[in-house]
């Protein structure tokens, strides 16, 4: 072998032994470059064995990304070669790649085939040169597409293996849809202006986003609310998308929904305007984007209500920021919404903490059956559902077929001054005393409470929304006197609430939090 090399060697114009390796992970420097456009960024990573190279280059622009993984197989000659553009269907793909001398490569692409916008010539040339200390990979790329040709030059430096992220970058035109589509109304809880509502953030990109941040500002650019990895994580719900091992993670054409629910100090702000920042997972190096926008006009406080119950102790469940309920995203008549976004499922102790008796097996075994279910407000009696058979307590399997007509049971849904709906659900069949079309007068009777529709055990849920059935967006609102006489600390056993009772502490114009325990007046 060694006198064929000393052959060789005589004949060669540039010694064999002599000839670089491209190996290495290399990024773009963009201050060095030119010809490129905006925003463009490109990692290469080169894997060399003598003549053959193994190249994946990452292109990244605000648009998409794109991983081609291409081999340079050094003086083998034309070759045929997978063509690897987007949307082009290739009848001819070939590629020429050589040795131009000991630093220096030439890869020539020529691609026929069709395009969307119809037949399509692409020529690239691309030369390499390796600069003498061997830290800087210097590509001159010649393209011709059909007639239109472009040439950039392009430095890339061998890339770190660590080093200061770059700073996030504020794009105008980056391909997220930001959208908000129920502004909050605000409404009172825990001494506090609570504001609650969803943003929806659509990827229009060709690639991966990882949603890294979200900052609520007001109309004075303040910031309100601000949430980053996990905690943001644990906002987010991907509709449509059965795994969420990383919600954060969105593909494009797909949205994630983030559930905010923060308080603010003092009265509520006109508005909101939301920054949304992004991480490019295909690029190591490349700057997160930040878009601001969904700019919406905070509501009109929340509706105060008088209490949907008489007496106690009522436990205010499935309320909270990560409740069913609140995450109900539910498409009605082609639009998502959230008609439960506030609803409670209040169950009933006595004052010996019993929320039922015995196995638990029978509705009349439970506190809460049959107790009165009452008109928080003046209205007029919107739809009423009568003649769905209870539930057996425990069983997943409903009286009924569960579907919009159903879901809420036997149930009253009564309007109020303002144009929305409070919805009473799973009461007992026969027990209504309106009719639609009926005004009624806060604190009239309107039936009991019992165990029907989508229901797994007697109680009342009680919401507010823009419709009287599913159809509606929930609305917050508030209680204008309750009495808080305990907390829930886990589920009942064998039917005993599981809590602590304090001081009764009273409070007013307030929606209640999860877990409490309420006593409402009269009994
Ligand atoms: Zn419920």
């Amino acid at each position: 072998m060694r006198r064929l090399c000393t052959l060789v060697m005589l004949f060669a114009a540039t010694p064999l032994c002599a000839r670089v390796d491209f190996s290495g992970r290399w990024s773009l420097d963009a201050a060095r470059s030119t010809g490129l456009p905006p925003g463009f960024e490109q990692g290469l990573v080169v894997e060399q064995a003598g003549d053959s190279m193994k190249v994946k280059t990452t292109l990244i622009t605000d648009n998409g990304d794109r991983i081609v993984d291409d081999v340079y197989a050094l003086g083998a000659g034309e070759q045929d070669v997978p063509a690897q553009f987007p949307g082009v269907a290739a009848k001819v793909s070939k590629r020429t790649a050589r040795w131009t001398g000991e630093r220096t490569i030439e890869v020539r692409d020529h691609v026929e085939g069709d395009s969307p916008n119809g037949p399509l010539t692409l020529d690239i040339a691309r030369q390499w040169e390796l600069s003498a200390d061997g830290k800087a990979l210097v590509i001159e790329q010649d393209l011709n597409n059909t007639g239109f040709s472009n040439h950039s030059h392009r430095v890339l430096t061998q890339s770190a293996a660590s080093g200061a992220p770059a700073p996030v970058r504020t794009a105008r035109m980056f391909p997220v849809d930001l959208q908000v589509p129920v502004p909050p109304t605000p409404f009172r809880a825990g001494g506090k202006t609570q504001l609650v509502y969803e943003v929806h953030a659509t990827s229009l990109r060709l690639g991966d986003l990882e949603w890294k941040r979200l900052d609520v500002l007001d109309g004075d650019g303040r910031e309100l609310a601000s949430y980053a990895g996990e905690e943001l994580a644990a906002l987010l719900t991907r509709p449509g998308i059965a795994s969420i091992a990383a919600p954060q993670r969105i593909a494009g054409g797909t949205s994630a929904v983030a559930f905010l629910w923060f308080a603010v100090e003092g009265p509520a702000p006109a508005t909101l305007r939301h920054r949304a920042t992004f991480g490019i997972p295909a690029s190591a190096t490349a700057a997160d984007r930040a878009v601001e926008g969904a700019v919406v006009a905070v509501r009109a406080p929340a509706l105060v209500l008088g209490p949907p119950v008489r007496g106690g102790d009522w436990i205010a469940r499935w309320t909270g920021n990560g409740s069913f309920h609140r995450r109900g995203l539910m498409a009605v008549d082609g639009g998502a919404r959230i008609s439960q976004r506030f609803a409670i499922d209040w169950n009933c102790v006595t004052r010996d903490d019993r929320e039922w008796n015995g196995a638990g097996d029978k509705n009349e075994q439970y506190t809460v059956f049959g107790k009165d279910v009452i008109a928080v407000a003046d209205g007029v009696v919107g739809r009423v559902v009568d003649g769905i058979p209870l539930n057996q307590p425990g069983s997943m399997n409903p009286a009924v077929t569960v579907g919009i007509d159903t879901a809420a049971g036997d149930s009253v849904s009564l309007r109020l001054a303002d144009g929305s709906y409070a919805l009473y659900a799973h009461l007992q069949p026969g027990s209504i005393v309106v009719k639609e079309g009926q005004r009624v007068r806060r604190g009239d009777r309107l039936g009991k409470a019992g165990n029907s529709g989508n229901a797994t055990g007697p109680h009342l849920h009680f919401h507010v929304s823009s419709g009287p059935g599913l159809e509606g967006e929930g609305m917050p609102y508030v209680f204008d006197s309750f009495t808080v006489v305990g907390t829930e600390e886990g589920m009942p056993e064998e039917g005993k609430w599981k809590g602590k009772r304090n001081e009764p502490r009273e409070v007013h114009g307030e929606l209640p939090a999860e877990h409490m325990l309420v006593r409402f007046a009269g009994e």
